[in-house]
């Protein structure tokens, strides 16, 4: 995969969701136009590479997943440079980069690539560049796009050093093997700049310069706000720096064939996948209620499916069939649905190292591909963008999808695009002379994931059942979007139980199962860590509002079976804050005055964000101002009872909010200060004491 007379560095990805990879596949492509070759390899695949024996640099990009682990590529690897037998100078002879990329509303942001970075270290490593950490909360493009600029100038000095390292290292003593290398500034520095500038003009030039006046769009003078389509001065009279078009790889050929499409376990690699009824759904809000929240039930007894209180599980889901058909009908291949596709490689191709999406089985037929196998909600690259102007014919559109995808429309394309959750659709709605191949969309739309919800049920207190409980997400329509729609799948599922829920309200108050032959295809994702405490004598402190008390509801399930089967075991307390906006609406789990009551629950708080009150004192609007009330019971279980702290739900604020509440807590009964707190919420993190399964 390398070339030898241009100059190599290793190119290392662990990827969860492909992302990591796309950019690890961007600096591949990149690094020609820099006179360099990067020798790729997922990380996983260890016989490949040695970094043991490596002498050149090694640009690695890396993801997160879970609560801060390394992606499942990386496992095997982490395993290995994790071995504590390793000397210190086990890597003294490495320079690498690194690029993490993370959420930060997750806890742990870019820990897979921060424990990485950070044993590397510990073994003797040097950076030969800053270490990028890419936030997708706020767009991962901000951090990555000025790391790629920058890493070609410092893996050039990187590979001059080795060069007069190697020239000199006869005569040279091994001092020089030890000496220090540069280390670059992640801001993009005005050499960096100049260097890319020259760079892509040496390569025929991705910089389109292209002044206004010579395309003669000039904004009407009353459309003063910029939106989707429409941009205003300084940026649409700007000359534009648009990204390299992305040579194209695919080729798609419909196929006279008769057939079956595969299965759906044929799409997941994460393990086996179940095909299992649903049997019962709840709706456990009111009509009025701000969300709607559905309990299902999932008859999962005939199956191997094994599960604990605590754990996750994903669902695969399909898109939305009228937006499949819309894009049908937009690709003006609606006749063609039922046709099989067979979907290569393009002969001579650009792209190096060119390979078919996994995720995009060998034989299917197109509404198969468009309906499980594309994320066709994914919000546009800019690499994407990039592409459908060559496919719009518009000038004005063409234009604007320029600035979209443009240094200078970066804001604009945080606003419009990512923060407005534009999808394919919706761009496509929005300029309508852009007319996108189906191939343009396998390279581009990335693979649709299954989602995950966590359990909601004890399979002690309900064998053969599993339940969970969700919000059905809406988007509602706006500038960007002509109709509103719900999440892929949540409203999937909303609509796959309607009848069922029908039938549920109908026969309110009585027993008996309702007969459903809906059925959804699940596989297991087991939390490691956010699981009762091994021993029962332990007490616990639950926070759950909103969906968040969804795994709670299993652990309370649990614990009452345990009860009424050891009744000479000692059980520890047990508290639960939970909150909603109206008591009346929302509260989603009123049954849990029953665990109060046969003593399964201890203590059970709750609060309402959006009742109004009369009282003297407002009553506490969120949990964490009711854990606040509660200081001293908490610093108790935690500081004196070694007992366990479990947060789930919005990831957004509720979390942060929860432990700041928890240092502020830990910090008035220790009477120490904030830092002494912190530290002391650290280590019950550490230990696993103190455990948070979050989600947006
Ligand atoms: P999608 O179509 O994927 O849309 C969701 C995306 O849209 C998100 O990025 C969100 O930030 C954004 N969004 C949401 N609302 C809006 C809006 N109004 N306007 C603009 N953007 C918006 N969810 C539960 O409900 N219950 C659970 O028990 C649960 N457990 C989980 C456990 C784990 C380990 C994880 C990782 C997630 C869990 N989730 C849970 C979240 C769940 O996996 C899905 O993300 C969620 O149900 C939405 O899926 P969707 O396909 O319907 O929405």
């Amino acid at each position: 995969m390398c070339c030898e007379s241009k100059r190599r560095f290793l190119l290392l990805y662990a990827t969860q969701k492909g992302q990591a990879k796309a950019i690890a596949e961007e600096i591949w492509q990149q690094a020609g136009a820099h006179g360099l070759e990067a020798d790729m390899h997922c990380i996983s695949e260890m016989d490949k590479y040695n970094l043991e024996t490596e002498k050149d640099p090694v640009v690695i990009v890396i993801s997160t997943t879970g609560t801060g682990d390394p992606p499942d590529t990386a496992r095997k690897f982490v395993k290995k440079i994790q071995d504590k037998t390793l000397p210190p100078d086990h890597f003294a002879h490495l320079q690498y980069g690194l690029l993490g990329l993370g959420d930060s509303e997750y806890m742990f942001f870019c820990n897979g690539g921060r424990t990485v970075d950070r044993r590397l270290q510990e073994l003797g490593a040097q950076h030969f560049y800053d270490t990028g950490l890419a936030d997708d909360s706020v767009g991962l493009e901000l951090v990555v796009d000025p790391w790629i600029d920058g890493l070609w100038l410092a893996l050039k000095e990187a590979l001059q050093l080795q060069k007069e390292k190697e020239d000199m290292n006869n005569a040279v003593s091994s001092s020089l093997s030890t000496g220090p290398h540069a280390v670059h500034e992640l801001k993009l520095s005005s050499e960096v700049q100049n260097l890319k500038l020259e760079d892509e003009g040496a390569r025929g030039s991705d910089i389109l310069s292209q002044k206004l006046d010579d395309i003669n769009l000039v904004a009407p003078a009353r459309d003063t706000e910029p939106s989707l389509v429409h941009s205003v001065p300084p940026l649409s009279q700007s000359a534009l720096n648009i990204p390299a078009l992305p040579p194209e790889y695919i080729e798609v050929e419909f196929q006279d064939i008769q057939g079956e499409n595969p299965h759906l376990s044929s799409l997941i690699s994460e393990g086996r996948t179940f095909e299992v009824p649903v049997t019962r759904a709840v709706q456990l809000t009111r009509e009025d209620a701000i969300k709607t929240a559905l309990l299902l039930e999932l008859d999962i007894a005939d199956t191997a499916f094994e599960y604990q209180p605590g754990d996750a599980f994903c669902v695969i889901c399909p898109n939305n069939v009228s937006e499949v058909e819309k894009l049908l009908h937009i690709l003006g291949l609606s006749e063609k649905g039922d046709d099989f596709v067979c979907v290569k490689v393009k002969q001579g191709t650009k792209k190096k190292g060119a390979v078919c999406p996994q995720h995009i089985p060998e034989r299917s037929t197109l509404k198969f591909i468009l309906t499980w196998c594309l994320e066709i909600r994914a919000i546009p690259k800019k690499a994407f963008l990039r592409a459908l102007v060559e496919c719009t014919s518009d000038a004005r559109e063409k234009r604007r999808l320029q600035e979209l995808c443009s240094r200078q429309g970066a804001s604009d394309y945080t606003h419009f695009i990512r923060d407005s959750n534009v999808c394919l659709l919706d761009l496509l709605h929005a300029f309508p002379s852009c007319k996108p191949s189906l191939s343009l969309l396998i390279e581009h739309l990335p693979k649709l994931q299954a989602r995950s919800y966590s359990v909601s049920s004890s399979n002690l207190y309900q064998p053969g059942r599993l339940c969970f409980v969700f919000n059905v997400v809406e988007f509602p329509a706006g500038p960007s979007r002509p109709v509103s729609r719900k999440g892929v799948c949540t409203g999937w599922l909303a609509e796959l139980v309607a009848p069922l829920l029908h039938t549920s309200k109908n026969s309110q108050g009585t027993k008996g199962e309702i007969f459903s032959t809906e059925k959804v295809s699940i596989f297991p994702r087991p939390n490691n860590a956010f699981h009762l405490p091994a021993d029962p004598s332990v007490p616990f402190i639950m926070v759950g509002p909103g969906t968040g008390i969804a795994p709670f509801i299993g652990f309370l399930q649990h614990r009452q079976k345990l009860r009424e089967e050891h009744t000479d075991w000692e059980f520890g307390e047990t508290w639960l804050f939970f909150g909603c906006r109206h008591q009346d609406r929302d509260y989603l789990f009123k049954q849990l005055q029953c665990f109060l009551k046969n003593g399964t629950l201890t203590h059970l708080k709750v609060c309402f964000s959006r009742e109004s009150s009369t009282a003297e004192v407002a009553p506490p609007k969120y949990v964490q101002d009711v854990l606040r009330l509660c200081a001293k019971e908490v610093a108790r279980v935690l500081l004196k009872e070694r007992g366990y702290f479990y947060v789930c739900g919005d990831k957004k604020h509720m979390a942060d909010d929860v432990s700041d509440a928890v240092v502020d807590i830990l910090s008035m009964e220790m009477e120490a200060d904030k830092l002494e707190a912190m530290k002391s919420l650290a280590m019950l993190r550490e230990a696993k004491r103190y455990l948070q399964d979050v989600w947006s």
